[in-house]
C-alpha cells in the first residue's frame, strides 16, 4: 500500500485481550490520522456516563463476558457513519463473534467500503497474562503503563505529576481468566474466517511497543 492508500485503510485488529490492539491502534491513529474505533472504550464511556444502557453493560463487562451482538452492532453502525470514519478506521475489539463479523460485512457492503485487512496480533499466553495483570492507567496523564514492563522512570512520572496508577475493573485475575476463555471460544474462530477470505495478516506482537508498531506498518505496506 502507498502512504496515500494507508490513509484510506479499513482494518480490524484481531487478538486476545492484552495483545496490544488498543496501544497499536492509538499509534496508528496518531500517525495516519484514521480513527481508532474501540467498542470497549465506547462501552466504558457509556458506563462512566451512567446511562441506563451503560449500567446494564457494566455487569456483563465486569464479569468479562460479551455484551449482546445487536448492542455492539448499533454502536458500530453509528460510529462508522461519522464523517471522520469516511476515509478509513481501525477497529479495535470488534468484531468479537462470527455474527459480528458477518454484520460488519453487511454494514460495509451497504456503505460500499469493504474491509481491507484483518491483522492478527500474535502474543504468547504467559505474556498476555503479565500484560493484563500489570496494566495500569495514570489518572493524571492518561498514559497506559504496566507495572511489569514500564520503566521505573515512566511509573514515577505519573506519581510526580500527582497521578495514581488505576487498574481497569476487569483486569483482575478472575475476570482475566474468563476474558481469555471467551476470546478462545467466540473470537478465535474469526482468524479462520478472515484467512478464508484472504484478508488475514499475522504479526508477532511480542516485544517493545515501537518494535510491534514497525512490524504492523511493514505488514500493512
Ligand atoms: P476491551 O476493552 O476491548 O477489552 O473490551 C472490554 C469489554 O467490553 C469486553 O470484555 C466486553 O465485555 C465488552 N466488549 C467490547 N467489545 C465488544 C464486542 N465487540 N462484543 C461484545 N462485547 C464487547
Amino acid at each position: 500500500m502507498s502512504s496515500q492508500e494507508m490513509n484510506n485503510m479499513r482494518i480490524v485488529l484481531l487478538g486476545a485481550p492484552g495483545s496490544g490492539k488498543g496501544t497499536q491502534a492509538k499509534k496508528l491513529m496518531a500517525d495516519k490520522n484514521i480513527p481508532q474505533v474501540s467498542t470497549g472504550d465506547m462501552l466504558r464511556e457509556a458506563v462512566a456516563n451512567g446511562t441506563r444502557f451503560g449500567l446494564q453493560a457494566k455487569a456483563v463487562m465486569d464479569a468479562g463476558n460479551l455484551v449482546p451482538d445487536e448492542v455492539v452492532l448499533g454502536i458500530i453502525s453509528e460510529r462508522l457513519a461519522q464523517p471522520d470514519a469516511e476515509d478509513g478506521f481501525i477497529l479495535d475489539g470488534f468484531p468479537r463473534t462470527t455474527q459480528q463479523a458477518l454484520d460488519l460485512e453487511d454494514l460495509l457492503d451497504e456503505m460500499g467500503t469493504p474491509l481491507d485487512t484483518a491483522v492478527l496480533m500474535d502474543v504468547d499466553f504467559d505474556i498476555l497474562l503479565k500484560r493484563l495483570t500489570g496494566r495500569r492507567t495514570c489518572s493524571r496523564t492518561g498514559k497506559l503503563l504496566n507495572v511489569h514492563f514500564s520503566s521505573q522512570e515512566e511509573l514515577d512520572e505519573c506519581s510526580n505529576a500527582g497521578g495514581e496508577l488505576i487498574q481497569r475493573e476487569d483486569d483482575n485475575e478472575e475476570t482475566i481468566g474468563n476474558r481469555l476463555s471467551v476470546y478462545r471460544e467466540n473470537t478465535e474462530p474469526l482468524i479462520q474466517f478472515y484467512r478464508k477470505k484472504g484478508k488475514l495478516l499475522t504479526i508477532d506482537a511480542e516485544g517493545l511497543i515501537d518494535e510491534v508498531y514497525d512490524r504492523l506498518t511493514a505488514a500493512l505496506s
